[in-house]
């Protein structure tokens, strides 16, 4: 379950150019999601040969191939990253991905892909915390993207037997990350960028 993968973080403290910037130093071709909270999942197979891609229509990306970059946005929503063997997977998870299952999605395959069900190293990113997302003003309902996330993770597989990395800040209290909820439905995103190398 080592992590084999060299993440970058952009938010309020470091810029997507500066992130970008790294990358490219490094000749790491970014490949960018154009999210519609689906649980759509893309396979990468091929280095792509323009610096900069999108994939459109999908909120989860895997690929085996090194030194390609995986872009993922947020703004409260779950940024999650999977270390499977010799893949690499990202997934964009908010409430509607959540509820269709992407991350159930996402470990079926992966344990596809590798024929394996022990030593993936999974993190899950900064988000709106339980608290904070409150779907329904009247009956006071709150949504919990973490706990739906985890009962996924164990349907699939034994965590005693894999690598659970969870980050607990709250993206919409947290001073370091754009919140859509907290800043009045901004534009502003927060991109986790990996490669593996
Ligand atoms: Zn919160």
């Amino acid at each position: 379950m080592k992590k084999k993968y060299i993440a970058y973080t952009a938010n309020k403290k470091n810029t997507l150019k500066n992130s970008y910037k790294k990358l490219r130093i490094n000749k790491i071709p970014i490949i960018k999601m154009n999210q519609i909270h689906s649980n759509i999942i893309h396979t990468i197979t091929t280095v792509p040969n323009k610096i900069l891609t999108t994939i459109p229509n999908t909120d989860g990306l895997i690929t085996n191939l090194k030194h390609v970059g995986l872009a993922i946005k947020f703004a409260d929503c779950m940024p999650i990253i999977i270390q499977a063997h010799h893949y690499l997977c990202i997934l964009h998870a908010g409430r509607k991905g959540t509820q269709t299952k992407i991350v159930s999605k996402a470990i079926q395959h992966l344990k596809t892909l590798t024929q394996k069900d022990n030593h993936f190293h999974i993190w899950l990113g900064p988000h709106i915390c339980n608290t904070c997302y409150e779907i329904d003003p009247i009956k006071k309902t709150t949504f919990s993207m973490l706990k739906k996330t985890i009962s996924q993770l164990k349907s699939e597989l034994d965590l005693s037997k894999n690598k659970l990395i969870i980050n607990t800040e709250c993206t919409h209290i947290s001073p370091n990350y754009h919140s859509y909820r907290g800043n009045n439905k901004t534009k502003k995103r927060n991109y986790i960028i990996c490669y593996q190398h």
